[in-house]
């Protein structure tokens, strides 16, 4: 389990990193945490002929707020997502999706960033990111963008990043009153969900669904927005029947994976099942 040679650079500076990336775009990978690209590279799926190290890269790895926003720089790693006094307060459903991911090895050295540069198809962060209509700030060498969450996974560990393009931050709303949740079923083989759901929403005192937003991995190539279950329960008074009705939804039009864990059918009942427990997770705060 020994990775192909590779020249490695550690620059101080993201001008330098992405300078890098320009010079060497078809034969180039951005280190962050490690923890999917080492073992791509000592499987041989991956062969990079060079490594940009963006570990020492200064103010990439802080959490701040702006404008009843957070902002995750890229290298900010699931420990301190899990850990922060601040998301726990001002967006709950980050630290309850962190919780969820790998072992505290794991969650000690990969980044957000990271994950969702990988565009893992099991991932935890894209539904997380996805319900709360986040966005990615991405540099490169024409410059910064933000890019819409819903715009940025294009399918299997594909985004819209271009090969000299850094994921430099994540840009999340402060939710309030927003009741959230992340559950998943996971395979005790892996850990990576089977389905992971991430729910946020606004309910009012008659519980009434002001609002719903829904984020869904591990089922088809790339995470997505349950669009059918949301319009299905966005102004209607919540109970377990519309509830179920309305999960019973979340797969339509989905090319659902079948795999080691399971067939299609069963994925997507599996879906229905932790769609409809998700909600009633975040109703019951
Ligand atoms: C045993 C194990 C169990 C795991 N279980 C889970 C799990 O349950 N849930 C889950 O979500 N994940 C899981 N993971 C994956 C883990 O969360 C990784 O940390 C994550 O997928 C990648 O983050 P990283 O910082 O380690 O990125 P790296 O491994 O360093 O990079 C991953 C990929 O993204 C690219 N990249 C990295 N950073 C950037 C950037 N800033 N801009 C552009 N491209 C970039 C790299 O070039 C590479 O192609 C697991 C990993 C392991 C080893």
């Amino acid at each position: 389990m020994i990775p192909g040679s590779f020249e490695y650079y550690a620059p101080r500076s993201l001008s330098d990193a992405v300078k890098y990336l320009s010079e060497h775009k078809d034969d180039v990978k951005i280190l962050s945490g490690g923890q999917s690209l080492l073992p791509l590279m000592k499987m041989r799926l991956s062969k990079p002929g060079y490594i940009v190290d963006i570990g020492r890269i200064p103010g990439l790895d802080s959490i701040t707020e702006e404008d009843n926003h957070l902002i995750l720089g890229t290298l900010v790693t699931h420990t301190q997502i899990e850990e922060s006094a601040l998301l726990k307060k001002k967006c709950p459903l980050l630290p309850q999706t962190a919780t969820t991911i790998a072992d505290v090895q794991v969650r000690n050295r990969g980044t957000i960033g990271g994950s969702v540069a990988h565009a893992d198809p099991a991932g935890d962060w894209p539904p997380a990111i996805l319900a709360l209509d986040a966005e990615i700030k991405v540099t490169g060498s024409s410059g910064e963008r933000w890019v819409k969450c819903d715009d940025f996974f294009l399918g299997l560990m594909m985004s819209v990043l271009e090969p000299d393009e850094v994921v430099t931050a994540i840009k999340v709303p402060v939710t309030g009153t927003d009741k959230t949740a992340y559950l998943k079923a996971v395979p005790r083989s892996s850990g990576f969900a089977v389905v992971g759901v991430a729910v946020r929403m606004a309910i009012d005192a008659s519980a009434v669904c002001d609002r719903i937003a829904l984020g869904i991995t591990g089922v088809t190539d790339k995470a997505y927005r349950a669009e059918r279950v949301e319009q299905m329960l966005t102004g209607k008074k919540l109970d377990s029947k519309l509830i179920e009705d309305a999960a019973a939804e979340s797969t339509r039009n989905v090319d659902v994976i079948e795999d080691i864990n399971g067939s299609s059918e069963y994925r997507a009942h599996l879906t229905h099942v932790y769609v409809a427990r998700a909600i009633q997770a975040a109703i019951q705060g």
